[in-house]
């Protein structure tokens, strides 16, 4: 459970260099006026070699920086403009992790970016891809900068706890406003989580020399020195993790800390759906080459739909920063937003989702949530919105979307680095280079060292260790859009929107939902059962629709886990081995963050969601392990 965020309140002071922001609740500025970006070049990257360390990165390094208090991002926007100076041309990664319990409004941010030009193109896709205020790790992805950003909002005591990495921080911004203005941020709890995500080889910088936070470092047996502080300041500080049999020594020349992923290794993606196309993208954007295979065409099981409705089904804001479905939502948009110029994978309609009988709406629970994510509409404001004769008031989610799902494994499939291949893999086979694939006509001439199993309900066939899952049977429908359609999607227990194929106006509508039910064949009672669903919405509508026999359909199976949420992570029992299954209806949300969480496992970076929610997935969870601690 966390507490609701609270955006940050600034207060702006005229300056001769612009508008220099002043946060109300701390009573201190977010960035010196003197020169907020040259006084973060010399404390926080000098102070922790980063020049001299980014640099020196090896092939498929992968390097991460902590921050406390991300404010205005000029920390790490300082440090994405120092990457693009010092990177090496050859796969390493950067990436940063931060905290912030007050978000600047994007509104706020805009304007106090505003202040650093030399920043503006980079500040503008920070801007493009800012998590609203809602608690939680949100993961930004730069791909073609090789660079990427979690921004955890809440209370650092909260969600530093919560942080889970394969790897150590390497370099530590120890921002935060002063101790005095803030001495929550400073205290020796959140320095215990700082050192619980670091190692030998970790530095440390602050403005702060403050005695609380040289003590609190020292206690934990980390060296620190006070350097000349930036400008007309006497000090700053600079601290690193020594090895331990140079613990008393004060001299900075630590050993570099990096850490090394294992080189190009042979990785292979069963299965073409979203959760192998998914996983694909995810490890190719890191620089591996992926062979993906699939018996017959990409997205021939569950995720071939024309459209696929993206709106979260919302918890009450105490619960979001757990809630896989919502952050889901969130990261697919991000995901796929880098491609709007060139391709049209999302279409941003906004979305209702009506409160009906049978799909109650809790408007007291949800009624704090920010507007630019939900937002009450009454029935006036449903029909004006959909321009229909709803009788229902409803949630307006602003930010709900088409998905088009060919024009999504186009570009995954069009990476340089992800090949498809026609092959029924019927088992996998462990030798001592790694994985062979068995397939109905032989075994694979081929060996990798990773395998992804992505085959839905088959999964269990290739990994016999994995729990059960169910299959749900679904059937949607979709037909010429009568007059009267709806002009945003509308979900309601079923759903329906209107999208275009052929240039031709559809209406699509559904979806069946039948439990045990592993069959594909089209049935007219599952048109009908849709027909019904929007019927009971909207009944001149569905009076309106055409002759059944011109309807198209798709029936596919689902598979499900009995707690709803998708098996992600390492395969028990067969070493090498991954899994991302178990997606049920909501695949096109769960996806993204699913395989970026695989990726993170599997090579050994940080998670993109809390070590809770992680354990939640877990493969290796049944009906047995429910009780299991998580193990860190
Ligand atoms: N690094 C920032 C930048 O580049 O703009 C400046 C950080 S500002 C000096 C300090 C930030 O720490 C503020 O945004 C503040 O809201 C945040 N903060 C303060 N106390 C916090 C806490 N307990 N947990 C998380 N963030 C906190």
């Amino acid at each position: 459970m966390h507490n609701p965020i609270h955006t940050a309140e600034i207060d702006w002071q005229a300056d001769p260099l612009g508008e220099i922001p002043i946060s109300r609740q701390f009573g201190d500025v977010y960035f010196s006026r003197a020169n907020g970006l040259a006084e973060t070049q010399h404390v926080f990257l000098q102070g922790n070699d980063l020049p001299q360390r980014l640099a020196q990165l090896g092939a498929y390094d992968y390097f991460v920086v902590g921050e406390t208090g991300f404010g205005t991002g000029l920390n790490f926007l300082a440090l994405w403009q120092l990457w693009r100076h010092v990177r090496p041309d050859n796969h390493s990664r950067l990436h940063m992790l931060t905290v912030e319990k007050y978000p600047l409004t994007r509104e706020d941010l805009c304007r106090a970016l505003a202040i650093w030009p030399e920043l503006a193109d980079m500040s503008a896709q920070l801007l493009a891809q800012y998590p609203p205020p809602l608690s939680g790790v949100h993961r930004l992805i730069f791909a073609e900068e090789r660079l990427s950003l979690d921004i955890w909002l809440g209370d650092a005591a909260e969600c530093l706890p919560n942080i889970r990495s394969e790897c150590p921080v390497q370099a530590w911004f120890l921002d935060g406003f002063a101790p005095a203005c803030n001495p929550e941020l400073w205290q020796s709890q959140i320095l215990d989580q700082i050192v619980r995500l670091s190692d030998v080889g970790t530095t440390f910088a602050s403005f702060s020399v403050a005695g609380v936070v040289k003590q609190g470092l020292r206690a934990h047996g980390i060296t620190v020195t006070r350097p000349k502080g930036f400008g007309r300041k006497r000090e700053m500080l600079k601290a690193y993790w020594p090895q331990p049999n140079t613990l008393n020594n004060d001299d900075l020349k630590h050993s570099i800390s990096t850490h090394t992923n294992t080189k190009p290794i042979q990785i292979a993606v069963i299965g073409a759906g979203i959760a192998g196309l998914s996983c694909a993208y995810a490890l190719a954007q890191r620089g591996y080459p992926v062979k993906i295979f699939d018996q017959s065409t990409p997205l021939a099981g569950a995720s071939g739909n024309p459209r696929a409705l993206l709106m979260p089904k919302l918890t009450p804001l105490s619960h979001v920063s757990e809630h896989l479905h919502t952050l889901g939502w969130l990261s697919t948009l991000r995901w796929w937003s880098a491609w709007q110029q060139q391709h049209s994978v999302i279409e941003a309609t906004g979305g209702l989702s009506l409160n009906t009988a049978k799909h109650q709406i809790e408007f007291n629970k949800l009624a704090n949530y920010p507007t630019e994510i939900a937002q009450a509409y009454s029935a006036t404001q449903s029909r004006q919105t959909s321009n229909t004769a709803l009788t229902t008031d409803a949630l307006w989610i602003e930010q709900a979307a088409l998905l088009n799902p060919v024009e999504l494994a186009n570009i995954v499939l069009a990476h340089p680095l992800v090949s498809l291949h026609t092959a029924q893999v019927t088992q996998l086979q462990q030798s001592a280079a790694g994985w062979q694939l068995d397939t109905a006509t032989g075994c694979l001439d081929a060996t990798f060292q990773q395998v992804i199993v992505c085959t839905a309900l088959a999964s269990q066939q290739l990994c016999p260790s994995l729990p059960r899952l169910n299959p749900i049977r679904g059937q949607l429908s979709w037909c010429i859009a009568p007059a009267g359609s709806p002009a945003v999607p509308l979900s309601y227990g079923g759903y329906c929107a209107q999208f275009a194929q052929d240039g031709q106006p559809q209406l699509l509508f559904g979806a069946s939902f039948i439990r045990q039910d592993d069959q594909t064949d089209l049935r007219i009672e599952d048109h009908q059962h849709n027909a019904t669903l929007l019927a009971d919405m909207l009944p001149d509508l569905a009076a309106a629709l055409p002759d059944l026999a011109t309807w198209q359909g798709r029936a596919s199976i689902r598979a499900q886990m009995r707690d709803y949420l998708p098996l992600v992570g390492a395969v028990p029992e067969q070493d090498g081995v991954w899994v991302l299954a178990g997606l049920g209806s909501k695949g096109f949300a769960f996806a993204p963050l699913c395989a970026e969480l695989l990726a993170a496992q599997m090579l050994g970076e940080v998670w993109p969601v809390s070590a809770a929610l992680g354990h939640k997935l877990r493969a290796s969870r049944g009906e047995h392990s429910k009780n299991q601690t998580i193990k860190h």
